[in-house]
């Protein structure tokens, strides 16, 4: 007997959750929008299913050919131009290390 009533949430997927600092798997193709001091983000969650490398702008290290991982871009138009990819750590710790620290 399997109950079919019941939601599925994904371990990651708590209801009422509260803070930011809990960290969060996100569902592959979904965007998600994410308000920070800098402005409004677009943050896609991505397998890394490429054989491309990028380089992270948050640790300046490369993100692998499969290695999942975030592209974010500014949310207003013309900023999807703008996207970056970056390890999912280094987006959460974007603002901690402060959004002007820029050292390309
Ligand atoms: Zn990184």
């Amino acid at each position: 007997m399997s109950p079919r009533r019941v939601r599925r949430l994904g371990p990651y997927e708590r209801p009422g959750g509260r803070g930011s600092s809990r960290p969060i798997e996100w569902v592959a193709g979904i965007d998600r929008k994410e308000h920070a001091p800098d402005g409004e983000w677009v943050v896609r969650h991505v397998s890394g299913a490429t054989d491309r490398v990028y380089r992270c702008p948050g640790c300046e290290q490369e993100i692998r050919p499969g290695v999942p991982h975030v592209v974010s871009w500014p949310n207003w138009p013309g900023g999807a131009e703008e996207r970056r990819h970056w390890h999912t750590a280094c987006w959460r710790n974007r603002i901690n290390r402060g959004p002007l620290r820029r050292r390309y």
